[in-house]
């Protein structure tokens, strides 16, 4: 039996949506793998909220956090961590040779405009990473609030993991000064693992030729170059199945539905879980900065989660345990994608039905 997934990541797909990937192959040097491309280009600039290059990689989106922080820097790099996939931009530039300094958050807390200030003004650093939405903690930075800041300093470029929220919640990459702005498919965009997407600034380009030890498959000016030379051609063989479903998606999520409903359903979603977490259990995230895509429920019950997630099972339910260190201390229901307000709203009630709650 098919469960219906209401974790974080992989989500579930529109049957349309996932028959598109079934779509006979086309030659990767044609020109109608470049029109396909440039398709999709024109509407990932209206998720991210910009006017530059668009680049696809055939890989989650962990392949092109990687790429960014060995591509660009040239100096050294400070990672504002709100959790695990923070913690995660840390050691990718460890283990790639870049020098880097961790700024982590309590678990709970976002990143301030104080720690971005203080970490910039040491004039140590030409790149940071920011993680927009946060899935282990469930916790949204305020990207507006931490803009105003790093704009003060323009030789850093900024690099922002949107990989749990884009196309769930609005994305203003240009307007918030980002130059590089970053997700995978099988989040908020409801498509299957495979596909990682970003976009890529003129700084960040700049930046990236004084790198020399940029790598091979994760070489953002590569991969930037060979699109603009190729006329948004690719390297190496990319994904054409996800490239063909993620098109048909992005009409489906810009036209058909549109952006602003698509995020006001989001944050509808997200106001019936708050809603039923904060009387049945408590909202484990700072409540000025919740995500909008999931949300990560603090176990004051002490109700056994997995035992919870087994019986759901049965029943053809799924939600996500805590992430890491906090396994069994939270859980976490996902908001995303194709989820409807009615469909949470029958989880929900199944959760108490189980659990017996009054
Ligand atoms: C899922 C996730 C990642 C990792 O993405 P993959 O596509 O699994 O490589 C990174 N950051 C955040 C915030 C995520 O939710």
């Amino acid at each position: 039996m098919h469960k219906r997934l209401f974790i974080p990541g992989p989500v579930d797909v529109r049957e349309d949506v996932l028959q598109k990937m079934a779509t006979p192959q086309i030659g990767h040097r044609t020109k109608e793998a470049s029109d396909l491309q440039r398709r999709i280009s024109e509407k990932m600039q209206k998720v991210f909220g910009t006017k530059e290059q668009i680049m696809l990689s055939t890989s989650s989106g962990s392949g092109l956090m990687e790429g960014a922080i060995r591509s660009c820097t040239a100096k050294r790099a400070a990672v504002f961590s709100v959790g695990a996939f923070g913690n995660r931009w840390y050691d990718m530039a460890k283990v790639n040779n870049v020098p880097a300094d961790k700024y982590e958050s309590e678990w709970g807390q976002p990143t301030t405009p104080e720690m971005i200030e203080e970490a910039l003004a040491t004039g140590l650093y030409d790149l940071i990473t920011i993680t927009m939405n946060e899935t282990s903690t469930g916790v949204m930075n305020n990207m507006e609030e931490l803009s105003k800041v790093y704009k003060k300093y323009p030789e850093v470029v900024v690099c922002v993991d949107t990989v749990s929220c884009a196309a769930g919640v609005e994305i203003k990459a240009d307007e918030w000064g980002i130059d590089i702005v970053m997700t995978s498919t099988q989040k908020a965009l409801g498509l299957p693992a495979g596909l990682a997407i970003c976009s890529m600034s003129k700084k960040a380009v700049e930046r990236a030729k004084e790198v020399e030890f940029r790598g091979m498959y994760f070489d953002l000016l590569n991969l930037y170059e060979t699109i603009q030379k190729k006329d948004h051609q690719y390297p190496s063989t990319p994904s054409l199945a996800h490239m063909f479903a993620l098109d048909y998606q992005l009409d489906l999520i810009v036209n058909e539905e549109g952006l602003e409903n698509r995020y006001n359903r989001h944050l509808e979603g997200a106001k019936i879980v708050r809603a039923w977490a904060e009387k049945h259990f408590a909202i484990f995230p700072n409540k000025d900065y919740m995500s909008q895509t999931l949300t990560n429920i603090e176990n004051t019950k002490g109700i056994d989660v997995g035992e919870l997630n087994k019986k759901l099972g049965e029943r053809g339910y799924m939600i996500s345990n805590g992430y890491g260190k906090m396994k069994n201390k939270t859980f976490r229901i996902a908001h995303m994608a194709e989820t409807t307000p009615e469909e949470l709203k029958e989880l929900l009630a199944i959760i108490e039905e189980i659990l017996d709650l009054k």
